[in-house]
């Protein structure tokens, strides 16, 4: 696949907030955009293989689009998503800013394993709200005990960037 059909298809706005707000992938991020053609080869950092802007089943929650890895990563996600949307707050809020495949890129703070984004095993959700890579406690209590009340009656299948200590990630939702 042309390279260029995978930049035309991004959702380029919210590419280049995520970069912004993730400062040391920026790099990374953008020598693999520039070299875009085929995945790299390997896997993420959950095991996922990495997988082209073709390979991924591509679905939208309240008019917004999502392209994430087929079968079970795509059915969990949109699960997600679409619950998020009814019961967290709409995904609509702010512009252009949910993200879910890209381009492999190194995560930081190590460096070492690719981004699950790049599996298309990631969604981000309202990024201008939420920050992104180092940024927590951008929900409030109340929304963020619906949000865990859900990921464990989904089985802690999906695991939220929220919830980590090293580099919390708000808005960044993944399939374990
Ligand atoms: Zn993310």
């Amino acid at each position: 696949m042309p390279s260029s059909h995978s930049r035309s298809t991004l959702p380029t706005r919210s590419l280049r907030t995520h970069l912004l707000v993730a400062g040391s992938a920026l790099v990374v991020g953008c020598a693999s955009i520039l070299g875009a053609g085929a995945a790299a080869a390997g896997t993420s950092q959950n095991g996922y293989p990495l997988i082209t802007q073709a390979q991924t089943t591509q679905w939208a929650v309240n008019g917004v689009n999502f392209w994430t890895a087929p079968g079970k990563p795509t059915e969990l996600l949109r699960e997600f998503v679409t619950w998020f949307d009814a019961n967290v707050e709409p995904i609509t809020l702010g512009n252009g800013d949910d993200w879910s495949w890209a381009e492999p890129a190194l995560v930081p703070p190590t460096n070492t394993a690719y981004s699950n984004h790049g599996s298309g095993t990631a969604v981000d959700l309202n990024l201008e709200i939420h920050g992104g890579q180092g940024f927590s406690g951008t929900f409030t209590p109340e929304q963020t005990g619906k949000i865990r009340a859900k990921l464990a009656s989904m089985g802690g299948q999906i695991v939220w960037g929220g919830e980590w200590s090293n580099l919390p990630d708000d808005p960044h939702f993944e399939v374990r």
